[in-house]
């Protein structure tokens, strides 16, 4: 018997799918462990979700997974758009197969149902045409968009052959080029693209010629798909889930300029090596085993789309408050969770160089008297990997501390207002003082302490 509330990881939940299925699934009461590196997703996108008290993030890459609880997982870590996955290859390819054998060992020693965001993209430049699940593809292995289109047929092997193996219980959806709020303005996809070039006012980007076919399915439209084949017993996939109704690129820039601005030129670059001519899901099986086929039109989603990506420019903030030069914001980031992201935003808007410091494994010990789950190097490469930061030191002891700040001082010490509680703070405070270091603290607003989330995991 399968539980009604449910605990539920999605990897890369806080990317373009992963934030409308988590909004979902946080809506629907099950408990919810949100996990992305943040690589193209976005904090924003999952700041609201913050005060749910059945939403927890942890921003860890999918390949160093830790040992959540869950009944289901949902995997989605890795950058989909052309423009994304090609900047690292090697490390696209590496979250394709270490994070999908992470998840298949999780799912594995959790008795969890874990279902895989595979794509369209294992068709390669395909010969059949609409393809059906059947079709094997025509995939190049050494081409630019190898890693992702080769890194996927991975996955789904790793999928099956845990499922031979083990007898894991695998889901694997092929998800075509899907769409709507949340995709992230500057991720290079063709519908981000056009929409946000055309709310600026620029010209409408067509790379080639324009004649390359797709087919755009709205996010609700995938998310209902997605949850559909993790709700069947007896269905394992693979699974094409997109929107039949296919379209030039140039048909879909004209469209798009019709909805927002009809003045706008359109111009043509070179079309990127490997773009395939013809895409179009067969989805007779979506619809057999899923009862499912796509409910939104093209023209329904790309208004919501552009309403959305008109909000959030409206939402730009405006500076009023004072900025500093050189920021330090500081604390142990053990399990990352959103009021670090909050924290570290907000000191990162208040000056143009932010340092973060992260106390040794040494110091967490004495202090609080337990190791960080997550060890410093870790820690450090996590803060890193983060826009918002700009260098990343590490303090090894309290006198080291006061040394550093000398040596390399600050205008301005950013921190939580939980901080002014803590043991050493009078004693800091003082030292700042007397390099003449500004402090500001910030509201923290935790949606759930570090320990809470050590605890859950010990469970
Ligand atoms: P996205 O790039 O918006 O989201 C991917 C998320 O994964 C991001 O939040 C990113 O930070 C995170 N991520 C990347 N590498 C990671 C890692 N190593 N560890 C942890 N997190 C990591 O992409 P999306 O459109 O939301 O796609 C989600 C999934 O669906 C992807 O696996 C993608 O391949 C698949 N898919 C999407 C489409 C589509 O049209 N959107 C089509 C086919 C397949
Ligand atoms: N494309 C375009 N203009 C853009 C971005 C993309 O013409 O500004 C084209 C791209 O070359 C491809 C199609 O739109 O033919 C879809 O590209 P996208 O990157 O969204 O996804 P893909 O289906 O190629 O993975």
């Amino acid at each position: 018997m399968r539980k009604d509330k449910k605990t539920i990881l999605v990897t890369g939940g806080a990317g373009f799918i992963g934030t409308n299925l988590c909004r979902r699934l946080v809506r629907e009461g099950h408990t919810v462990y949100c996990l992305d590196n943040l690589a193209t997703g976005s904090e924003d996108n999952i700041r609201d979700l913050e005060d749910a008290e059945n939403f927890h993030f942890l921003c860890q890459d999918v390949t160093g997974l830790p040992c959540l609880p869950a009944d289901e997982i949902y995997h989605l870590a890795c950058p989909a758009s052309p423009v994304q996955y090609q900047k690292n290859p090697v490390r696209t390819a590496r979250t394709l197969f270490q994070g999908a054998l992470a998840v298949l060992e999780l799912a594995r020693s959790r008795g969890a149902r874990v279902l895989l965001a595979s794509t369209s993209e294992v068709y390669g430049e395909p010969l059949v045409h609409p393809q059906p699940e059947s079709y094997f593809g025509n995939v190049n292995p050494n081409g630019v968009r190898s890693c992702y289109d080769e890194g996927k047929r991975i996955s789904e092997t790793l999928f099956f052959d845990y499922r031979r193996m083990f007898g894991t219980d695998i889901r694997v959806a092929r998800i075509f080029n899907s769409y709507g709020p949340f995709m992230s303005e500057n991720d290079g996809r063709v519908v981000s693209n056009l929409v946000t070039r055309a709310l600026r006012g620029e010209a409408l980007t067509v790379y080639g010629s324009g004649t390359q076919t797709r087919c755009f399915c709205y996010v609700d439209d995938t998310v209902e798909a997605l949850v559909r084949l993790m709700a069947k017993d007896d269905f394992c996939g693979p699974v094409n889930i997109g929107n039949p109704h296919e379209i030039t690129v140039q048909e879909l820039a004209e469209k798009i300029r019709l909805l927002t601005d009809e003045d706008l030129p359109i111009t043509y670059g070179a079309l990127p090596a490997d773009d395939p001519t013809r895409r179009r899901p067969d989805i007779s099986l979506a619809r057999r085993e899923l009862s499912w086929e796509p409910e939104i039109s093209l023209e329904d989603g790309l208004k919501k789309t552009i309403e959305f990506f008109r909000r959030q420019q409206i939402r730009s903030p405006q500076q009023t408050e004072k900025i500093y030069e050189t920021g330090l914001v500081m604390g142990v980031f053990d399990l990352f969770h959103i009021g670090h992201l909050n924290l570290i935003r907000r000191a990162k808007s208040r000056c143009r160089y932010l340092r973060a410091a992260v106390l040794s494994d040494e110091l967490v010990l004495a202090y609080k008297g337990a190791e960080p789950i997550i060890p410093a190097p870790e820690r450090m490469e996590i803060l890193k990997s983060l826009k918002d930061v700009d260098e990343v030191v590490c303090i090894t002891e309290d006198a080291s501390r006061i040394k550093e700040w000398k040596r390399r001082p600050f205008d301005c010490f950013f921190s939580g207002d939980d901080y002014r509680g803590s043991d050493y703070w009078q004693w800091e405070e003082q030292e700042l003082k007397k390099l003449g270091a500004d402090i500001v603290f910030f509201p923290y607003t935790k949606e759930c302490s570090s320990t809470d989330i050590r605890n859950r995991i010990k469970e």
